[in-house]
């Protein structure tokens, strides 16, 4: 069977990155996908791991060559996903965690032949994100209004999403994402066929009814 793919948006300083790294910790076969974006890179962040820092010249072409699953701009840069990355390590039996905007999402779900599970991260309250926001390494070059303002359109899209983990309390939001993620790993829907679980030892091989 292939690998599970986990589609995470969150309004900026949700807390998405924390509680990702947090669960990827726990799940090693759980990785990120390394999206492409224009955006510079950021102090902390390195090429190939966070992200591949791309020029606009080389976004356009994966473009014009439909390399790309999904794409998107966001805060003013562009971002998007590799079809082969995706392809490759569901193939493998990794399972993937694609952090990705609501605009990807929508993309990503008016496509055939990409089964995913879809959960959305937010504090209770949007205050909670200026805070938040105001505590990253990254908060001199930070547009707040701007983010504050795209949080309002994206949890308006919450109808996307199958789970929404709110993000007060850390260790009681990384609770509810485990579970989430072994509950999507055991999913019934995931099998086409019981002989995909069960070796019955002879030539049967009739699919399930859904
Ligand atoms: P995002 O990736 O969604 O933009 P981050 O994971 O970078 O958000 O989190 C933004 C800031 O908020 C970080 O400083 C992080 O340590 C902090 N943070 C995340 N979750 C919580 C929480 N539940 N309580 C308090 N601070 C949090
Ligand atoms: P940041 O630049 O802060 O890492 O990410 C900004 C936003 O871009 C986040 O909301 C993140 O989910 C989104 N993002 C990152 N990679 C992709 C991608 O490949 N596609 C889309 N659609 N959004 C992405």
């Amino acid at each position: 069977m292939n690998g599970l793919l986990i589609v995470v948006s969150a309004p900026s300083g949700a807390g998405k990155t924390t509680l990702s790294k947090m669960l990827m910790k726990e799940f090693p076969n759980l990785k990120q996908s390394v999206s492409h974006t224009t955006r510079p890179l950021r102090e902390n962040e390195t090429h190939g791991k966070d992200y591949f820092f791309v020029s606009k010249e080389e976004f356009s072409d994966m473009l014009q060559r439909d390399e790309l699953l999904e794409w998107a701009t966001v805060h003013g840069n562009l971002y998007g996903t590799s079809t082969k990355y995706i392809r490759k390590a569901l193939n493998n039996k990794e399972d993937i965690l694609l952090d990705i905007d609501v605009q990807g999402v929508r993309k990503l779900q008016g496509q055939e032949g990409i089964p995913a599970i879809y959960v959305f991260i937010s504090p209770s309250k949007i205050s909670t994100l200026e805070k938040r926001l105001s505590n990253r390494p990254d908060k001199d070059v930070l547009d707040y209004s701007q983010r504050i303002s795209n949080a309002k359109d994206e949890v308006k899209e919450f109808g996307r999403y199958d789970h929404i983990i709110i993000n007060d309390d850390l260790n009681q939001a990384l609770q509810c994402f485990k579970k989430i993620y072994l509950a999507s790993k055991t999913s019934r829907l995931r099998y086409a066929s019981y002989n995909e679980f069960i070796d019955l030892g002879d030539e049967t091989n009739t699919p399930i009814k859904k």
